[in-house]
């Protein structure tokens, strides 16, 4: 095993413990990692809610082979190569009506970057210049750049860097453990979370507001499942006052919530939508943002020779991504994966709530292929409880994942029943013995 580990300095991670007892993962194939030692572990989060169609899919590697040998690289500005539009063409039959431009980014948090400059600039090239204050929520996760920290609501990842942008405000987040409890899917309580939007637009004026942004889904803060008729609601304000929704897809893009994506899982459209992880499977690094045709044609004015929009990145449409992401598509196709979590969701809701009751237990929520299991935290140690259930889901070769005090669950599309019920056991071991 390799063990000199003192130069890389991890991302999210405590790297001082970390250093000390390794996990360390050297291999993968369908829903299980090996590490370097030859255990076995059983993914139960796509990696990182990417990997929706299991590890080391073969049309996914072939894809990225033969690309490598045939065209390595090609610059995207005034220039393009033929993956990029047959990807883009291909991308805009799965998604939600009239979302039918695509452009590309390699993250999450570029999408999300692109996505509030694109809706910034769509007013501006409209002649309404002045609307350019961004609206996010509470607890909302949307990447790790200035605008993404900005308009996110998660106060960790924002205190230690200053002002951020200017003009952005929060509506609350939609979590509301009293009324909802252990709810099986959409929350009944909460659809009026989303007049929080009008109070703002009472004290800013419409006319200033280019934006909301929120995940369909909350992931990467706890799994927060939209309440009832709270997406329509923001919907309807948007539209009444002429400001763009945007969705932040990265995490429920591609199947995770039953359908290709949670627009049409809730049935509602946004104007943007941000995507990134399962476009490749997790396979090599990109994103997109979807747009609506007439954001799009709203830019598409002026001499015909001159750049619409200045924005992009050296490895926007990046041929290994769009090779990759082609084999993704024909492997979710192949085996029926945009919509399998849907197949599979009452087994996985049963149970994940089968866990009520446990010691610590305080709330399970779920929705397609996506479950959070929250536990009450130690008073004096924050997050160190679900984070010890992690390690021991890790000794017992299962791989979960943690975000404060609860566990978050979002496995590999193809997952069987048999799967879900060892994943469920071990969690349920662990938090067993956790103290
Ligand atoms: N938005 C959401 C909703 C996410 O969950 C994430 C990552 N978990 C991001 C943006 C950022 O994506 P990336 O890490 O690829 O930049």
């Amino acid at each position: 095993m390799y063990q000199d580990l003192d130069a890389y300095w991890m991302p999210f991670t405590a790297n001082r413990q970390f250093k000390k007892a390794p996990r360390l993962l050297a291999r993968a194939d369908g829903m299980y990692f090996w590490t370097p030692e030859g255990r076995q572990v059983l993914d139960g989060v796509a990696g990182l809610w990417c990997v929706n169609a299991g590890h080391a899919r073969p049309k996914i590697v072939q894809a990225i082979q033969q690309q490598a040998a045939e065209l390595d690289y090609a610059p995207p500005f005034q220039m393009g190569h033929p993956k990029a539009f047959e990807l883009a063409e291909r991308l805009v039959k799965i998604t939600p009506p009239g979302m039918n431009k695509v452009f590309y980014t390699n993250s999450g948090s570029e999408s999300v970057e692109t996505a509030l400059k694109m809706a910034i600039a769509y007013h501006r090239v409209r002649g309404e210049g002045q609307r350019t204050r961004l609206i996010g929520r509470e607890r909302g996760y949307h990447g790790v750049n200035f605008g993404g920290i900005s308009v996110g609501g998660m106060v960790a990842n924002r205190k230690m860097f200053g002002t951020l942008l200017a003009g952005v405000d929060h509506i609350r987040h939609t979590h509301d453990p009293a009324r909802n409890a252990y709810s099986r899917g959409q929350p009944a309580h909460g659809a009026e979370f989303a007049d929080d939007l009008e109070r703002l637009i009472a004290l800013h004026d419409a006319s200033t507001i280019a934006a909301v942004i929120v995940e369909p889904v909350a992931g990467s803060t706890g799994v927060l499942i939209p309440p009832q008729g709270y997406l329509q609601r923001l919907r309807e304000i948007c539209d009444k006052h002429g400001i763009l929704l945007i969705f932040d897809e990265v995490i429920t893009g591609f199947g995770r919530t039953g359908q290709p994506f949670a627009a049409q899982t809730f049935g509602v459209t946004p104007d943007l939508m941000t995507v990134a992880k399962g476009i490749t499977n997790g396979c090599v690094p990109m994103g997109a943002v979807f747009v609506k045709q007439a954001i799009h044609d709203a830019f598409m004015q002026g001499p015909e020779h001159l750049i619409e929009f200045f924005h992009g990145y050296t490895y926007s449409a990046h041929p290994l991504a769009c090779a990759a992401a082609l084999g993704t598509l024909d492997t979710y196709a192949d085996d029926g994966l945009l919509t399998r979590a849907s197949e599979m969701q009452a087994y996985f809701a049963d149970a994940v709530h089968s866990l009520k009751g446990l010691p610590h237990v305080i709330d399970v929520r779920n929705i397609g292929l996506v479950g959070g299991i929250e536990l009450a935290s130690r008073p004096e140690e924050p997050a160190k409880r679900a984070f010890e259930v992690f390690l021991d889901c890790w000794e017992h070769g299962v791989l979960i994942r943690t975000t404060g005090d609860t566990i978050a669950l979002s496995p590999p599309l193809i997952i069987e029943k048999s799967h879900i019920d060892r994943i469920v056991s071990t969690v349920a071991d662990a938090i067993r013995r956790v103290r």
